[in-house]
């Protein structure tokens, strides 16, 4: 395979990863973390069924969507996407994310509703952004400069809080350093130039992560958490399954600590290292009843759609 080839197996792992780790930890959500001499290794069914795909994908593909419609990444048209989204009843919504979205449901603007929310709870710092902003790094990863911009607006339609808005550049550089070919540690170093200057504790922890204990790591749906679990989970394995398998078994947001686990473990190892037999389990709908399937060849296809897109912010 030479080196575009490479590229194109990173980028579309991205996609196929998020979505397949999102699926992978659906079933562990809200769980204690599983015992580490049995650990869960299969797609399972939980309040969907098995390899369904949860919020997390569906609204990462609500951003997909304004991207390659747009050619750029546009808060207005994004916010209208994710009313839509709300209004089709999904199954699952995080608080926060529910919180704005019910304001933007009732006509309010992004503007309003974000900044409304965040005054609300000015402490609240949850990883809802965090968890759908991967196509903004697919779409901009040839320009860290964009990216940077472009990953800002997406999550402030929604989050407003300095950790958020930081986290979401800093993965979003990560994952755009490894597609580009990065090794781990040369990523995260140019991850946290591009996402200064970093709110201290969220750093404190990236920086820790990889040699934290098991036993250390809460992995709630706080963002810094989902940051941590998902480096600790790179730096304590050596393949995309293990890396997924160390995120998902650590229970409470398992889904969204899956999904961004998955997403940079497939950035590092390429869309053929995601085991076979959960790329083909994978599924779920977007737009919600609409009747649009989603499997991970679709997935592969946008990704390829919006890596090569090149839009600007
Ligand atoms: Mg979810």
């Amino acid at each position: 395979m030479g080196e575009e080839g490479r590229e194109r197996s990173r980028w579309r792992g991205v996609a196929v990863g998020a979505a397949v780790g999102d699926a992978l930890g659906m079933p562990l959500e809200f769980g204690l973390a599983s015992h580490p001499r049995a650990l869960i290794r299969s797609m399972r069914p939980g309040r969907l069924p098995a390899g369904h795909f949860t919020d997390d994908t569906e609204l990462a593909l609500a951003v997909a969507a304004t991207l390659l419609e747009r050619g750029y990444l546009d808060p207005d048209d994004l916010a209208q996407r994710f009313a839509e989204w709300y209004c089709s009843e999904p199954p699952d919504v995080g608080v926060h994310t529910q919180a704005v979205l019910s304001r933007l449901a009732a006509g309010e603007s992004w503007e309003e509703a974000a900044e409304a929310v965040f005054r609300e709870r000015p402490e609240s710092a949850g990883n809802g952004a965090l968890m759908r902003s991967w196509p903004v790094a697919l779409a901009f990863w040839r320009d860290l400069e964009a990216l940077r911009q472009a990953s800002v607006l997406q999550c402030r339609v929604t989050h407003r809080h300095a950790e958020c808005v930081a986290a979401c550049v800093f993965l979003n550089t990560l994952l755009a350093r490894l597609v580009a070919g990065a090794n781990l540690e040369a990523a995260l170093e140019t991850a946290f130039v591009q996402a200064s200057p970093l709110p201290a504790g969220l750093a404190h922890a990236i920086r820790l992560a990889p040699r934290r204990r098991r036993e250390e790591l809460r992995n709630t749906g706080w963002v810094r958490h989902t940051l941590e679990t998902a480096v600790w989970s790179l730096f304590n394995s050596h393949t995309f399954e293990e890396a997924l398998i160390q995120a998902v078994n650590l229970g409470a947001d398992a889904d969204t600590a899956g999904a961004v686990t998955g997403a940079l473990a497939g950035a590092l190892y390429g869309v053929e290292a995601i085991p076979e037999e959960w790329r083909t389990a994978l599924h779920g709908e977007y737009p919600l009843k609409s009747g649009h399937n989603w499997g991970w060849q679709d997935l592969v296809n946008l990704a390829d759609r919006l890596a090569m897109l090149q839009a600007q912010p």
